[in-house]
């Protein structure tokens, strides 16, 4: 199991954590039982999009050229690849803005 896949694992273990708490809260306040599947799954949702965001943010890194506005965004990367990558942002063929190319 990977780290990425193992952060996606914990964000829906979170979402499935807080929905059943919820569900739980709310079956105690007698409400309709469709009430409480709507607002279950619609927190449950909103929790999950949340934390496979942030995790989608946190395995992504920016790499910029220090001439011009190019940038690069790139996911999973381990420190072979962010040098190349790096490298790569820094050296691009044609730079942003630059008439001369
Ligand atoms: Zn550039």
């Amino acid at each position: 199991m990977t780290k990425h896949t193992a952060a996606q694992l914990a964000a829906l273990l979170a979402a499935v954590g807080i929905g059943c708490s919820l569900a739980t809260t709310l079956a105690d306040a007698d409400l309709h039982p469709l009430v409480v599947v709507a607002c279950t799954a619609a927190v449950f949702s909103a929790v999950l999009s949340l934390a496979l965001d942030l995790v989608a943010r946190l395995a992504t890194r920016t790499f910029r050229c220090p001439r011009c506005a190019f940038t690069v965004r790139a996911q999973h990367t381990d420190a072979g690849e962010s040098r190349r990558w790096q490298e790569i942002a820094a050296d691009h063929p044609r730079h942003l803005g630059d008439s001369r190319a």
